[in-house]
């Protein structure tokens, strides 16, 4: 019903913008924390232990935008609890129902093999399948793949001209 700062989704890509500013017909209050970062932001966030990764979908990907958006739920006064697990999760079913009708293919902080089942409630077969504990990032959701824009191709060198020749 109400996404307090939306402006954050300034860059993102627009397929997560479809799907986040969609969320306004349901009954959520969600608040977008962040969208794109930097290279020098995603640096330092990575040095605090904020982060694991410099290759951020929250950096600018190939398509020319963001590929994260960062998203909590709120109460209806636009308050975080951060500690309010049971809201994380049921955000979560109303994002992945959402994208499901949009068609939009998306990875969740809390999910990050796409097995639709919780890391923190699977963090044994977790760790025996990826080798290492996951990192749980309930506000977390990147798009998979690049979505509905197509990827600029590196320009191909011009064909040289080709000779005139006359046809008999
Ligand atoms: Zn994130």
């Amino acid at each position: 019903m109400t996404i307090r700062f939306k402006e954050r989704l300034e860059g993102v890509h627009p397929d997560l913008v479809r799907l986040f500013t969609e969320l306004e017909k349901d009954k959520v209050h969600i608040l977008i924390v962040e969208g794109v970062r930097t290279t020098a932001r995603q640096r330092q966030l990575v040095q605090a232990g904020a982060s694991r990764t410099m290759a951020s979908k929250h950096l600018i990907q190939p398509t020319g935008f963001g590929h994260a958006v960062d998203v909590v739920p709120t109460n209806s006064k636009g308050q975080i609890n951060w500690e309010d697990i049971t809201g994380f999760r049921k955000l979560r079913q109303t994002i992945l129902d959402k994208a499901e009708k949009l068609g939009i293919r998306v990875r969740h902080g809390a999910d990050w093999d796409m097995n639709n089942i919780i890391d923190e409630l699977e963090v044994r077969e977790y760790i025996k399948r990826v080798g290492r504990r996951p990192f749980v990032d309930y506000p977390h959701w990147e798009l998979v793949g690049n979505g509905s824009v197509a990827v600029p191709k590196p320009k191909a060198a011009k064909p040289k001209a080709k000779p005139i020749t006359k046809k008999k």
